[in-house]
């Protein structure tokens, strides 16, 4: 997608503070974090949204979990916990229509209110 943030970021033509990548998924440090550690991790592939994976997509989603274990390692955030989150669509508070997951951790986070 040419008017991606996302896919430019994970072209580098906009930069990024990279924290993990391999051939499928990317992951870079949100640019306004609300913790910490606040990481986004995402598929190099264009998908707008969690609701339009297709079952072929599984193997990839559950590896960007893997991969979210592993940064959330990696962090020093693992012990003591964290959270890892997707928004799906305006009343989910997506506002960037590339699929990603936010690790947030490294603080003591509010009760989930929704
Ligand atoms: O889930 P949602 O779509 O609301 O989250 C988008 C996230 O992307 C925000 O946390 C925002 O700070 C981050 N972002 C970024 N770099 C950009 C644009 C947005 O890290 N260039």
């Amino acid at each position: 997608m040419m008017d991606c943030i996302f896919c430019k970021i994970i072209n580098k033509e906009i930069p990024s503070q990279i924290v993990y990548e391999d051939k499928d998924i990317f992951a870079f440090k949100d640019i306004n974090p609300r913790a910490p550690v606040h990481i986004l991790i995402i598929p190099k592939r264009h998908i707008p949204d969690i609701s339009q994976i297709e079952p072929e997509d599984a193997d990839l989603i559950g590896r960007i979990h893997v991969a979210a274990v592993k940064i959330a390692q990696e962090a020093g955030i693992a012990e003591q916990g964290y959270r890892l989150v997707n928004n799906c669509k305006e009343n989910g508070g997506q506002e960037v229509y590339h699929l990603h997951f936010h690790l947030i951790g490294g603080r003591k986070l509010g009760a989930f209110a929704g």
